[in-house]
């Protein structure tokens, strides 16, 4: 039989080894399972804000992190249409540099990280399969390791860090609380021989219902994404048939007012374009009688907000301070619960509801426009606007400073 834990995390990628790291710390006796071996790679584009600098940092993997051939970004460009919005990224938490930083570093950063810890168990190439139960409580959960033999763990607390389509969420029938499909197509690659846009930012740019985004990554390389309609089949087909020329002809044709078209030219792709077709914004219940959720297994919102690794990380945090302050004794697991409820549902709530609007791929309206423009030519407004993506401040902040300017231009 093998030994009893506090807590098994099914998932070691950021929710799962951060959560580890914090529970460990708090003297938990944890198993953190992941069917992949690493380094490995994820679907993500991997960018992130200076808050979850901050994050990392406090984990104490923040200068492993820039020593992977990192370009460091403080710049943000949005270009809605012709109208640029362009200014530094606001400091939050001391910090003023945002990454876009491999999944196949960080991730395994974080998980050499957890590996330090002498009461975590790391097993990679271990696939959860199914659960344990006395009576309704879950206890633990059954797998298969590397050599295809079946292990039972058992552990106070069973949770599924395990990504969007989360095994744990499914096994234990967790409800669905909201969910919003989105209208986008997205594809994606990593190009070397792209220049800066004079220096190095974070650029998004829009044009009718159509999206690129661009951002510089580690070893000189830039990882491009495109967004379209979901309903455009002709596209989508176009795309799978030939997805490097067509990523190339998109952004020439779509975005011809704007530096990417010469800064491709001389480009390479360095490895095959990735894509997902159509997903929605979701939101589960988080915790149940000898389980919880956390990071993408709970909620998932568009990935052009950058807001996945930040919420995972953090969310992770939330639920290890909830875990700790109960000292692990979750015999009250109701009144547990709706704490974890309760306070994912403050901190990204209202981010979550903005991933549900952009994942509508709505035009940009002639009242949108006229509204960008007054943003791009007010720093102060620019700041409020970029400040939503980092937690710098809330998008009600944004709004209060965008009234300011609009009553003072009009009176
Ligand atoms: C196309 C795309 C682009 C994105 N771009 C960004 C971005 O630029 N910035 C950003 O912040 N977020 C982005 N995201 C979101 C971000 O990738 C996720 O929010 C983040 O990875 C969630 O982390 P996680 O630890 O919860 O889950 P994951 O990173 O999904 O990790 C889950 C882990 O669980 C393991 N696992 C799953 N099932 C089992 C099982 N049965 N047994 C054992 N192990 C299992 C998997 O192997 C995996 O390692 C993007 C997402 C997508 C789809």
């Amino acid at each position: 039989m093998n030994k009893s834990y506090d807590v098994i995390i099914t998932g070691a990628r950021c929710s799962g080894s951060t959560l580890a790291i914090y529970l460990a710390k708090a003297g938990f006796e944890v198993l953190l399972a992941d069917r992949a071996t690493f380094p490995s790679d994820t679907l993500s584009t991997n960018t992130f804000f200076n808050n979850t600098v901050a994050l990392l940092r406090e984990i104490g993997v923040m200068d492993s992190l820039v020593e992977t051939h990192v370009t460091p970004v403080e710049t943000i460009k949005f270009q809605f249409e012709d109208t640029v919005i362009e200014g530094p990224i606001p400091k939050v938490y001391g910090e003023d540099t945002a990454y876009c930083i491999r999944r196949t570093y960080l991730d395994h950063i974080l998980l050499k990280q957890a590996k330090k810890h002498k009461n975590i168990t790391v097993i990679e190439g271990f696939r959860v399969t199914d659960l344990i139960y006395d009576g309704e409580r879950v206890t633990g959960m059954k797998g298969e390791d590397g050599a295809k033999r079946q292990q039972e763990y058992r552990a106070s607390l069973v949770v599924g860090a395990d990504g969007r389509n989360s095994k744990i969420r499914r096994l234990v029938n967790s409800e669905l609380k909201l969910s919003s499909p989105s209208a986008v197509t997205i594809y994606f690659g990593y190009f070397s021989g792209i220049s800066h846009d004079s220096v190095p930012k974070f650029e998004v740019y829009k044009r009718d219902d159509k999206m690129a985004i661009l951002f510089p990554t580690n070893d000189d390389l830039y990882v491009v994404t495109v967004n379209f309609p979901l309903e455009d089949k002709k596209l989508i087909d176009k795309f799978k048939n030939d997805p490097e020329n067509s990523i190339r002809q998109f952004l020439r044709d779509y975005f011809p007012n704007t530096t990417i078209g010469n800064r491709i030219k001389h480009s390479t792709l360095i490895e095959p374009i990735k894509g997902l077709i159509g997903y929605d914004n979701y939101w589960y219940q988080g915790m149940g009688n000898g389980w919880a959720l956390v990071g993408d297994a709970i909620c998932f919102k568009d990935p052009a907000m950058a807001q996945g690794i930040h919420d995972a990380i953090r969310g992770a945090r939330i639920l290890a301070d909830i875990l700790i302050k109960n000292n692990g004794q979750i015999n009250e697991w109701e009144k547990i619960a709706e704490d974890y409820q309760k306070s994912m549902e403050a901190e990204f709530m209202v981010r979550f509801y903005m991933g549900c609007e952009l994942s509508k791929n709505e035009k940009i309206t002639e009242q949108q426009d006229a509204i960008h423009k007054i943003i791009s030519t007010h720093p102060s407004v620019i700041e409020k606007f970029f400040g939503i993506y980092n937690y710098a401040n809330e998008p009600a902040d944004f709004e209060e400073e965008l009234n300011r300017i609009i009553q003072s231009i009009s009176s």
